[in-house]
C-alpha cells in the first residue's frame, strides 16, 4: 500500500513535470462554453463564442457561407458545454437575422458551428478574438460581427453564393396612379403601402442575388388611367419575361367592418407551386407576430390565373382596420414585411429546390 502510494506520488510528479514541459496543450485543453448572439446596433449582429483553456488564434478559425448558413470551423477547440443546441442563446435583437445555431464536434480536434440566417445577408463579416475581461465577467471569446452595409472594406463580403442565383422575381405593387386601392380610416392608401413594401423587398432581393422586375416603381397606372381592369392587370402580367421564376402581387385587405384584420395569401386554384409559394409567404408574414392568420386560399385573381409562372397575391393586413393601417403605414413595419417576403422567396428556392 505504501509502495503504491509512493508510486502514485511519483507518477503524479512526472505528470506535472510533463505538463510543464509540453506547455498548456495538455493541461489546458480548449473548450467552448457558450455561444451568444445579440445586436450591437441597428446594423450589426454579434455572435460571441466563449471558451476556456488555451487561447486560440485567428488561424484556428475558418468561415464560409452557403445557402443561408454561415459555417464556422474552429480547430483546437472542443464543443464542451456548447454541443448541439445547448449553451446557445439567440437574443431578441439578433432574431431577425439568426434563426438557429448548431454546434458539434468536428473530426480530429475541433468544433463546427452552423449559423442559420433568416435573411439575405448582404453585408460584411469580421472575425476577431477578445481576451477575457473579469470586470465584465467574460472569458476568452471569438467574436463574429455581421454588419449590413459595412463602410470600410476590411470586412469580408458575405453575399457571394447567396440564394438568388439570378432567378427572376416579378414584384407587383397593387394599384397605383388613378387607382388608390383601399383607403384606411386616416387616409393611408393601399397603392402607397404596396409600393413602399415592394420597393424595400426589391432592394433586399436584389442584394441576395435575385433579378427583380417591378411592374411599377412609382405612383402610376401600369397600362393607362381609366382602362378596364383586365387591361391594367394584363399590363402587369406582361411585365414578366417568359423565364420568370415567380410573380408576387402585393396588396392590403379591406372590409366594411373595421374590425376585420389579419394576413391572407392566395394562389390560383390547383396551382401546386403557387400554393407552396403562397403558404411560405403566409408563414413568413405571420412570423412578424401580432396579426391573425386568415390562411392561404385559392382564388381566381387575374394576375395569378394569367401568369405563366408560380404566382401569389398577398394581403399584408387590413388597411381598413385602424391598428393595422397604422402598422402598414410605418416604415419600420414595411421593412419587416419586405424582409418577410424575401425570407419566403429564399425558402421557396432553397427548400426542396425551385421545381
Ligand atoms: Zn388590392
Amino acid at each position: 500500500m505504501i509502495l503504491l502510494k509512493r508510486l502514485l506520488t511519483c507518477f503524479t510528479l512526472i505528470l506535472i513535470l510533463t505538463c510543464a514541459a509540453t506547455g498548456n496543450a495538455f493541461a489546458k485543453s480548449t473548450e467552448l462554453t457558450q455561444i451568444n448572439a445579440f445586436d450591437v446596433d441597428k446594423e450589426t449582429v454579434r455572435i460571441e463564442i466563449s471558451y476556456n483553456g488555451a487561447p486560440l488564434d485567428l488561424g484556428d478559425i475558418t468561415t464560409d457561407i452557403k445557402n443561408g448558413v454561415l459555417n464556422v470551423a474552429i480547430k483546437n477547440a472542443m464543443p464542451g458545454r456548447v454541443n448541439r443546441l445547448s449553451g446557445i442563446r439567440i437574443q431578441a435583437g439578433a432574431q431577425d437575422l439568426v434563426e438557429k445555431i448548431f454546434a458539434g464536434k468536428e473530426k480530429n480536434y475541433g468544433t463546427s458551428i452552423q449559423i442559420y440566417l433568416y435573411s439575405t445577408f448582404n453585408g460584411g463579416l469580421k472575425v476577431s478574438l477578445e481576451p477575457a475581461d473579469s470586470s465584465e465577467k467574460k472569458s476568452d471569446r471569438i467574436v463574429l460581427d455581421m454588419k449590413m452595409n459595412p463602410a470600410q472594406d476590411d470586412w469580408a463580403t458575405l453575399n457571394g453564393d447567396f440564394h438568388g442565383d439570378g432567378k427572376i422575381i416579378v414584384l407587383d405593387p397593387g394599384h397605383g396612379g388613378s387607382d388608390t386601392g383601399a383607403v384606411g380610416p386616416t387616409g393611408v392608401t393601399e397603392k402607397a403601402v404596396s409600393l413602399a413594401v415592394s420597393l424595400k423587398a426589391q432592394k433586399l432581393l436584389n442584394a441576395a442575388g435575385y433579378n427583380v422586375i417591378m411592374t411599377r416603381t412609382t405612383d402610376i397606372d401600369v397600362a393607362a388611367p381609366g382602362v378596364p381592369d383586365a387591361t391594367e392587370l394584363q399590363a402587369r402580367v406582361d411585365k414578366s419575361p417568359p423565364n420568370t421564376d415567380i410573380f408576387i402581387s402585393v396588396h392590403c385587405n379591406a372590409f366594411s367592418n373595421t374590425h376585420a384584420h389579419g394576413v391572407e395569401t392566395y394562389h390560383a386554384p390547383g396551382a401546386v407551386k403557387g400554393a407552396r409559394l403562397a403558404r411560405l409567404l403566409n408563414e413568413e408574414l405571420l412570423r412578424l407576430g401580432g396579426l391573425e392568420n386568415r390562411g392561404t386560399k385559392p382564388a381566381r385573381f387575374y394576375v395569378m390565373t394569367h401568369s405563366k409562372c408560380p404566382a401569389s397575391l398577398i394581403e399584408l393586413g387590413f388597411i381598413t382596420n385602424p391598428r393595422e393601417e397604422k402598422l402598414l403605414a410605418s416604415e419600420d413595419y414595411q421593412q419587416k414585411l419586405a424582409q418577410a417576403i424575401t425570407n419566403a422567396v429564399n425558402r421557396y428556392f432553397n427548400q426542396g429546390g425551385s421545381d
